[in-house]
């Protein structure tokens, strides 16, 4: 139900820059506010295309796109507070640890990379709400698996200033060794090329410079958040190395179903179950709406499948591009079990019926008894 930009521009996810930007052009001179005036409709879909074209037209914008769907950046948390152990409802399902993760747990082989500065990882968590908090929006915990400075050695790994200088590379953190002419410069094992040796290891990280706690964060939904969009919230992802800066953190959200109502996009649909007899002789009910409830009056002579439009009781849209609708679907039940009394009743205005009785707008079936003659 994500509204996807490919989609909106009308072009397919490989198109080149040369096409998304013609798609782009003929579109937006369609929907041109000028050339529209009044026309509320034109306006949305207009921002929707510029906002489309703004972001499939930038590389980077659109490889995020195509991993992460459309984002929404958020940085209104209220502030966390880190703690270990328990991590909360969401799941994570893909961390990016980047380089930081290969400098802060191992591979010493790469470790003469730990003087660079370095981007932390990013972090991406799924989260679920329920469909009314993605209609009207709101707050979420989370509880974010973050690598973060061990704050005991300050990222050294080694405790009381322990650290010492590489007996075995004199702290170049390489060893030359000649054969014959030339020298073959490899990297020191003792200290794996950092030049230091830890004397003392931290007892808090083990040496490791970092640790993972779980941080809690309030996050703001937007309200009218669609299923599989996500939110960024920069710089809570994991610590950035030597004054790099921290990654960032997505969630995906997914939004759960309804008991009754179906979304699409910005508009709900509901399906109302009717009595035949409420079809034919129209009738004044009750639908639940998003914002509580409405009285809708059936037509008489409904027909099953008819839908009764609600205009603007649908969702906000999640970047106020305008409201949705509602959209009642009519589902005539038809009677399975009758009484003698009943049959005897129909079968009266059976014969009390003519051709007239069964005049439909559509006249299908007019056309159905055409074919047969
Ligand atoms: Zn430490
Ligand atoms: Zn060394």
């Amino acid at each position: 139900m994500n509204r996807d930009y490919y989609e909106i521009l009308g072009i397919n996810k490989n198109a080149s820059e040369a096409e998304i930007k013609k798609a782009y052009r003929k579109l937006a001179m369609e929907y041109h506010p000028d050339r529209n005036p009044g026309n509320k409709e034109a306006e949305d879909k207009f921002r929707e295309l510029s906002e489309a074209y703004e972001v499939l037209s930038d590389p980077q914008k659109r490889a995020q796109f195509d991993q992460y769907g459309r984002v929404f950046d958020n940085n209104g948390f209220s502030g966390g507070s880190g703690s270990y152990g328990g991590a909360g409802a969401e799941t994570i399902f893909e961390e990016f640890f980047g380089d930081v993760f290969g400098d802060f747990f191992g591979s010493a082989g790469r470790s003469r990379k730990k003087s660079r500065p370095t981007r932390g990882g990013d972090i991406k968590l799924r989260h679920e709400i329920e469909f009314e908090q993605a209609v009207f929006g709101c707050d979420i915990e989370v509880s974010v698996p973050r690598i973060v400075e061990c704050t005991k050695c300050g990222g050294t790994g080694a405790e009381d200033g322990g650290i010492e200088t590489c007996a075995t590379c004199r702290g170049t953190g390489v060893i030359q060794n000649r054969q014959g002419l030339f020298a073959i410069t490899t990297t020191c094992s003792s200290c794996g090329g950092t030049g230091k040796v830890i004397k003392n290891v931290c007892k808090e990280c083990k040496g490791e410079g970092a640790k993972r706690i779980h941080k809690k964060l309030s996050v703001k939904v937007p309200a009218g958040i669609e299923d599989g969009m996500t939110i960024r919230i920069s710089g809570e992802g994991n610590h950035g190395r030597n004054g790099g800066p921290a990654g960032d953190l997505y969630i995906a959200v997914s939004v759960k179903g309804h008991k009754f109502f179906r979304r699409d996009g910005r508009d709900i649909y509901l399906e109302l179950p009717l009595s035949a007899v409420d079809a034919m002789l129209g009738k004044s009910i009750e639908i639940p709406t998003l914002e509580g409830k409405d009285e809708i009056k059936i037509k008489p002579g409904s027909q099953p499948g008819d839908v009764i439009t609600l205009k603007g009781k649908g969702i906000a849209d999640v970047q106020g591009y305008g409201v949705g609708n509602q959209y009642i679907e009519l589902k005539v039940i038809i009677p399975t079990k009758l009484t003698k009394k009943q049959k005897d009743l129909l079968a009266k205005f059976e014969a009390d019926s003519n051709e007239d009785t069964y005049k439909t707008d559509r006249s299908l079936f007019d056309k159905i008894k055409d074919f047969f003659g």
